[in-house]
């Protein structure tokens, strides 16, 4: 079927970001209030990922790693509804193929499970004691596959794909505490108490905050509501822009571009601003045939949505329209 082609397209765990990325969905899918995220070596010889989620039942672990084994099932138009992340049941079983897994987990706090898989297998069962939730804790990525091991990059690379990923998937769930920790330092801490400007400021910082501008508004399709910096906060990179499309983390080159151009003369060349913008709609109007972990997508009535972001830009900045 087409899901499954769409599914089953691309490989799952690129580099220690995906992994993380994949571990924080499901820690979100578990309905956890707190995520905590611990690297080292840029998550190449440590990845730990903790939530207060609903955790795992000791019968459901081995389905847990089991390849295409989901809790989660839902078909291409629910890729953007609100709902489960995790849909193809494959993210804990291809970590668990290349890495060094532990799990420990409870469905109540007491006595849980701790499970360790390394290289597919699972080589450790016992009985623990710990507080609801899960921990899995990755260790030595990519150990088994030398060829994958060649392709990764330097340690402050793979560090910053990972705090890109965290601090977007924070940025999109101003209700959830995050933490994030490389080796013992926290990169940052949300407090999760849904206010966003907080959030924001958590993790872009005190100057950002300061210089946030709200916009709002909305066509027949798209409701838009987030907050956009002053010009005299830029960055030398887009990637300070961050847009959710229901509550999921996208991307999407003209939504950029629209927001950049209600910037108008007022951002120097080769400056970018910083922006987190939510986009409530339809989700039919996401076009899915783009790989749905890539993150990348196409809306069916785009242009819509870009004059509204950059007439909300340009309105809020008095920016003269070109
Ligand atoms: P998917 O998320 O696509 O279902 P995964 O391989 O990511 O597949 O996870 C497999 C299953 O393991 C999930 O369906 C879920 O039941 C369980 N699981 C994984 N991580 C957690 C977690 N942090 N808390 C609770 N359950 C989890
Ligand atoms: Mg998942």
């Amino acid at each position: 079927t087409q899901v499954s082609n769409q599914i089953s397209a691309g490989e799952v765990i690129e580099r220690p970001a995906s992994v993380v990325k994949e571990l924080v969905e499901n820690s979100l899918d578990a309905g956890a209030s707190q995520i905590r995220i611990q690297v080292k070596d840029g998550g190449m010889s440590l990845i730990t990922v903790s939530d207060n989620g609903s955790g795992i039942a000791s019968d459901d672990i081995p389905l847990a790693f089991a390849r295409h084994a989901t809790s989660k099932i839902v078909t291409s138009a629910d890729l953007f509804k609100i709902g489960t992340l995790g849909f193809r049941g494959e993210a804990l079983a291809s970590i668990g193929a290349v890495a060094k897994v532990t799990m420990t987990t409870s469905t109540k706090d007491g006595l849980g499970d701790t499970a360790v898989v390394e290289g597919g297998e699972m080589v450790k069962r016992e009985k623990t004691s710990q507080p609801q939730g899960t921990t899995i804790t990755v260790r030595d990525l990519f150990y088994n596959t030398p060829a994958r091991l060649k392709y990764m990059k330097s340690v402050q690379t793979e560090l910053s794909h990972i705090a890109d990923i965290v601090d977007r998937i924070a940025l999109g769930h101003p209700d959830i505490a995050f933490t994030l920790v490389n080796d013992t330092k926290t990169l940052f801490a949300t407090v999760g108490n849904k206010d966003w400007r907080q959030t924001i400021a958590a993790i872009y910082g005190n100057s950002v905050a300061q210089a946030l501008l709200p916009i709002s508004g909305d066509t027949l399709d798209y409701q838009v509501h987030g907050y956009i910096a002053k010009p005299e906060v830029t960055r030398a990179s887009r990637n300070f822009i961050s847009l959710l499309i229901n509550g999921r983390y996208i991307k999407n080159y003209a939504l950029n571009k629209a927001l950049i151009e209600g910037y108008g003369t007022k951002l120097m060349v080769g400056r970018y601003p910083v922006a987190v913008v939510a986009i409530q709609m339809d989700p039919l109007l996401v076009d899915v045939n783009v790989h749905p972990t890539k993150q990348e997508v196409r809306l069916s009535k785009e242009e819509e949505l870009t004059d509204l972001l950059t007439k909300l830009v340009a309105e809020q900045l008095g920016t003269a329209r070109l």
